[in-house]
């Protein structure tokens, strides 16, 4: 999806009368206060919404609402929960257009929004996956199992690149468990899950999904708000930190999904134009806004060149403006990260780094950063040591793979790292030595409902998604049955 265009731009939705009344779903009611902050659109720089900001006491209020209805939600069962995250999924089915053109506003091209149409196949495949039992013993004397028992409220808390399908899969993964949700999308991006609040709001019992929007310290406050008992947060390292340290007092169950600084390692045997086109996709993807796309990439110094020219053309072919202009290439969603892409360039091209594709930015407003391949890129750099998440991707050489494997690794982050070669047995034994919580052969930038996700090191804690990801919502039972009547009853005689 490097390219940003191509989706129903014939849409009928209008997003101006969309985004109007949007609220806080709280307790089952739209709730709208006076409190508001500014959406900009990063097509243009320009403010194009007004978001309502929740209070402390609107959170109290949702917090409360949370508490009351958890024990009735749970008790419903786990068909009845799977039925309402269905009916869910079949309401943003039937919203897909209204919602991708709000997210399409306030991410600033309808390609960067694409991420919603994810969002219902991880809700179905949660609606339709039984919760797991673990049977560890079943003997005529007794049985042994484990189940899994709601924790109570959980805070989940989104960032800006992916917030419907991030959104989306805390919520459904936190709902079949039998907890109920305060969730706070990101304030730069929060008009969406809003009007998903505005779509649910009648298939959710009351309390037991709440939505609240506002910045960063409505989400310091969920955290440490006493009803919380459980956070599922993406974002950056340094906001899992904080978070992190503020649960750590009332021992909140958590799971953080951080950043990334994703290697992939291109052996000799590969056919260069194959692999970048795929390299190309897994690293621009969304503007190369994503978590688990190429941060770095590692060839080796017989196709080096090749495989440099072949990304070059790929880069140059994209037109970074906004799509109205006849743009193909999204701009970067936020304004601090336009900021910090431009000074990473700056700063890498001035300690020696070259860009090999063309420099020049569009005159267009707007925060648009045409895709960048970087040449001698060397450690230190901080294009290459920190995760830039944008639509840069620095190129190295290498001679010996064990110095490559080393390279990936040498790094805080771990998430996600990818090998490529035709030799697909030694490439899962090279895979096998990245530190990292996903790797794969010959693919990157792959996530499904059923396959746990999540990082090593500073990229997180806990996995999402697959049964790890229901148990991150879940306290585990262990339960032991014995079943002779003879243990309690005594022998009678
Ligand atoms: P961010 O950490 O700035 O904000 C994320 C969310 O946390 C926002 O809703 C924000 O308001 C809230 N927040 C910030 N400080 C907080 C605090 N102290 N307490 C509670 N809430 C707080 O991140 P971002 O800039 O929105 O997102 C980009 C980052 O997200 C990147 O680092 C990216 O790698 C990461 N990310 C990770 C994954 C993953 O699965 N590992 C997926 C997507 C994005």
């Amino acid at each position: 999806m490097a390219s940003d265009r191509g989706v129903s731009e014939e849409t009928t939705v209008d997003v101006a009368d969309a985004v109007s009344g949007l609220g806080h779903l709280i307790d089952g009611r739209i709730v709208r206060n006076d409190r508001s902050f500014p959406i900009d659109s990063p097509s243009s720089g320009e403010v194009v919404a007004q978001c309502p900001e929740a209070t402390a006491s609107l959170l109290d209020e949702a917090m409360a609402a949370a508490e009351r209805a958890q024990p009735q939600w749970y008790a419903i069962g786990e068909a009845a929960r799977q039925k309402v995250i269905g009916q869910m999924s079949d309401a943003l089915v039937a919203h897909l257009d209204e919602i991708v053109a709000i997210s399409a506003l306030e991410k600033g091209a309808i390609g960067a929004a694409l991420e919603a149409y994810a969002a219902p196949v991880f809700m179905t495949h949660l609606a339709t996956t039984p919760i797991p039992v673990d049977i560890l013993e079943d003997t005529p004397e007794r049985t042994v199992t484990v189940v899994r028992k709601p924790v109570g409220v959980v805070a989940a808390i989104s960032p800006w690149n992916a917030p419907i399908l991030i959104m989306c899969e805390k919520i459904a993964s936190a709902l079949l468990v039998g907890n109920t949700v305060v969730a706070k999308p990101s304030p730069f991006t929060p008009l969406a899950t809003l009007a998903l609040g505005r779509i649910w709001k009648d298939i959710v019992p009351p309390g037991v999904l709440n939505i609240v929007a506002g910045g960063n310290e409505l989400g310091a406050q969920m955290v440490a708000h006493p009803v919380t008992r459980m956070i599922s947060f993406t974002g950056s390292v340094a906001a899992g930190q904080k978070i992190a340290a503020a649960a750590a007092s009332s021992l909140k169950n958590l799971v953080l999904e951080l950043g990334g600084n994703d290697a992939a390692i291109v052996l000799p045997d590969v056919d260069v134009e194959t692999v970048a086109e795929a390299i190309f996709n897994a690293a621009f993807l969304m503007s190369g806004q994503v978590c688990a796309a190429i941060k770095r990439l590692y060839v080796h110094e017989s196709i080096y060149q090749e495989m440099v020219e072949a990304l070059v053309r790929r880069a140059d072919a994209a037109i970074p403006a906004p799509e109205a202009e006849g743009g193909t290439f999204a701009p970067l969603t936020t304004r601090p990260q336009y900021d910090r892409i431009r000074m990473l360039l700056d700063d890498a091209l001035t300690q020696g780094a070259h860009a090999a594709t063309r420099a020049a930015l569009p005159t267009s407003m707007g925060y648009f950063i045409a895709p960048t391949i970087l040449t001698d890129v060397k450690p230190g750099m901080k294009v290459l040591d920190e995760e830039q998440f944008g639509p840069v991707l620095p190129v190295m050489s290498f001679h010996d793979v064990n110095d490559a494997i080393g390279a990936a690794n040498a790094t805080e982050y771990g998430l996600c790292g990818s090998i490529w070669t035709a030799d697909v047995e030694a490439g899962a034994e090279l895979a096998a030595r990245l530190d990292c919580g996903t790797a794969w052969v010959n693919n990157h930038a792959e996530v499904a409902p059923h396959v746990p996700f999540g990082g090593t090191k500073l990229s997180g804690i806990g996995r999402n998604c697959g049964t790890p990801g229901i148990d991150a919502y879940a306290e585990l039972q262990t339960r032991y049955v014995y079943k002779s009547a003879a243990r309690v009853k005594g022998v009678k005689g």
